[in-house]
């Protein structure tokens, strides 16, 4: 409807970035225009009004919009970082790279057993990142409810990964 096109006309592509065949999602645009914001937050708090406890957002753009949402729905919110940025105690999940491997991290404590968990990032691509943050948020006795991104890139497949989350996967737009 009116938001996907308003974000469509918005969102900014930038080939080759940051390397070649790369056809990157620039989002930052949202945010010189506050009334766009607050339609994009009305429209991802709705989704997951009374159907989640809280909201984990993965860095760092998760939190650009996460930390609105949960605000919204007067829920908490929790940082998903990269290793080594929170301070003891954290619990952490390793997950593969393209090449490599990376590990994410919450602080212990924050998520608490049997609470209904919305995943929230800007983007979903491979899905390898919001697969390793619904691990590790089960690592913690919770269960996810939601996924929620502005984008879906539909080629990269990403959705299939988090299907054995029975969780409901919302994206406002898909390229
Ligand atoms: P995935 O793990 O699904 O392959 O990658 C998703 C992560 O990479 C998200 O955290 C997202 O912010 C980032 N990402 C990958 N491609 C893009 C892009 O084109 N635009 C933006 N804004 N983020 C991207």
């Amino acid at each position: 409807q009116e938001l996907i096109r308003k974000l469509e006309d918005t969102i900014e592509n930038i080939p080759d970035f940051p390397i070649p065949g790369i056809q990157f999602k620039d989002i930052s645009p949202v945010f010189l225009d506050s009334k766009l914001y607050e339609e994009v937050i009305a429209d991802l708090a709705a989704v997951s009004k009374g159907k989640v406890d809280a909201v984990c957002g993965i860095e760092s753009r998760g939190y650009l919009f996460g930390i609105a949402i949960a605000v919204a729905l007067e829920i908490p919110f929790i940082l998903i970082r990269k290793a080594g940025k929170l301070p003891p105690p954290v619990i952490s999940e390793q997950y593969d790279l393209e090449y490599g491997s990376a590990v994410i991290e919450t602080r212990q404590g924050q998520i608490r057993p049997g609470q209904r968990i919305l995943i929230h990032d800007d983007l979903l691509a491979t899905g390898g990142t919001t697969e390793a943050a619904a691990k590790l948020v089960e690592k913690q006795g919770a269960t996810v409810a939601q996924f929620s991104f502005l984008i879906g890139l539909k080629d990269l497949k990403g959705e299939e990964k988090l299907k054995k989350f029975n969780a409901e996967v919302y994206h406002i737009l898909e390229y």
